[in-house]
């Protein structure tokens, strides 16, 4: 989502005449788009003002403007601790960017703008013409949450759960593909609850979807990041219905062991959740399930680690994102005892371990047999082309005849637990 509202925050600032660039030296103005998911995240954002402020020591202060969920969950506390930052705009007020800029520069006074004004936000984005241009493009449906999990901050920086317009949402994806995207991932916190209402009629994740779909250019469709809960069985028969909408599905489940999921209140069991794999399963075989994992949550024991590895072996995820806790200030999981450092990081090395068996054995499926590739971008400097799999897998290969936007096969020769290897064949064979 910082992606999306990264590309968004430029097409605002282009507006006031600010241009992009790669020379460091030469800006004007540095935003700092931030996560507060994990402390590393907000750590790194000093870091890197720090590096702003040693590039330019010697010559004039370039405007720096911290967004992002950083910016909302420390908003006041930042400028105090870091006097170089002139401004931090929350991720729910940044379509004031351009005005607020041209305050800063006719007073000089630093600006907190940290309002949940989400629906003026996308009424306001509406209005401004997308500049992204990019194969895979992002599209925000949704933000906030009401789940309350106790380790996350998300409804604390992003606010309650909206669902955006439906028709806003549709104009926006037209508007992206005749830019040139060939597939589209819709965005939120919350995904797929999503849920828009107007003249009495609901629209869900599932309708939309199914609009999408229509759109000509439009090659593939995914969505992310779901929760278990609103996996509904009209978006389940979406991996039925939908030609477009792609086999993988990322839902989080964070632990194996239903004590550890009722202390982080996350409001389903292993039960429920492996109810909803298999009806997706039921639904279609081949669908993969990329998932997330919380490591040495407070309370952890062996046995509780133990029951995530045993989940882990029985769905056999693919692609997906393991931490140790990190205690998110405000959260009730923050005032929790943490386990002992070191053997989380024993207990996160074997989770990734055994999470890294199920990669390569997917991996290998694809070894010297064709699949289908949209074609993202021409690596830089090298003669190879980038893009994904149905399944998201990435992968670099060679072609003389190929371009970004294209949907060929690749026969894939090599691969290592983060890619697949292979070159682009002519030739039209059922892909994998
Ligand atoms: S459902 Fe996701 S976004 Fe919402 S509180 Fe839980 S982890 Fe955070």
């Amino acid at each position: 989502m910082n992606e999306y509202d990264s590309n968004r925050i430029y097409d605002l600032t282009s507006i006031i005449g600010y241009n992009k660039t790669h020379v460091k030296k030469e800006a004007d103005c540095f935003v700092l788009n931030t996560c507060h998911i994990r402390k590393k995240a907000t750590e790194k954002v000093y870091d890197e003002i720090g590096r702003v402020k040693k590039d330019f020591k010697n010559s004039r202060k370039p405007l720096v403007v911290v967004s992002g969920c950083v910016a909302q969950a420390e908003s006041e506390e930042m400028i105090k601790r870091e006097p170089y930052i002139d401004m931090v705009i929350g991720p729910q007020s940044y379509h004031k960017i351009g005005d607020l800029i041209l305050n800063y520069q006719r007073k000089k006074e630093k600006i907190n703008a940290t309002e949940f004004d989400v629906v003026g936000k996308f009424d306001d984005l509406e209005k401004v013409a997308s500049l992204q241009n990019k194969i895979s493009s992002p599209l925000t449906i949704q933000e906030g949450c009401d789940k309350f999990c106790h380790f996350c901050v998300v409804p604390y920086t992003r606010g309650p759960e909206y669902s955006r317009p439906f028709k806003q949402i549709i104009d926006e994806a037209i508007r992206l593909v005749s830019n040139g995207a060939k597939e589209i991932i819709l965005l939120g916190q919350n995904v797929n609850a999503y849920n828009f209402l107007e003249n009495n009629k609901s629209y869900r994740l599932s309708t939309l979807i199914i609009e999408l779909e229509k759109i000509e250019n439009l090659k593939r469709i995914r969505f992310t990041t779901s929760h278990p809960k609103d996996m509904t069985e009209d978006l389940i028969n979406c991996y039925k219905k939908s030609k477009k909408l792609m086999p993988i599905l990322h839902l989080p489940i964070q632990s194996g062991s239903d004590k550890i999921l009722k202390l982080m209140n996350r409001k389903h069991d292993r039960e429920y959740y492996l109810s909803v794999i298999k009806k997706l399963k039921n639904i279609n075989k081949d669908i993969k399930i990329s998932s997330d994992f919380i490591v040495g949550y407070p309370g952890e024991t062996e046995k509780d680690f133990e029951d995530t590895i045993d989940l882990i072996n029985e769905v056999g995820f693919v692609n997906s994102y393991s931490f140790i806790f990190s205690p998110r200030p405000g959260t009730p999981a923050a005032r929790k005892k943490l386990n002992n450092l070191f053997q989380n990081k024993t207990r996160l090395k074997k989770l990734q371990n055994t999470l890294e068996n199920f990669q390569v054995l997917n991996h290998q499926i694809y070894l010297h047999k064709f699949c289908e590739v949209l074609v993202e971008n021409k690596l830089d400097g090298q003669e190879k082309y980038f893009g994904r799999t149905k399944f998201m897998n990435s992968v670099k290969f060679k072609s003389d005849n190929c371009k970004p936007g294209e949907l060929i096969n690749v026969k894939i020769t090599s691969f290592n637990k983060n890619s697949l290897f292979g070159f682009h064949m002519q030739n039209k064979v059922q892909a994998a």
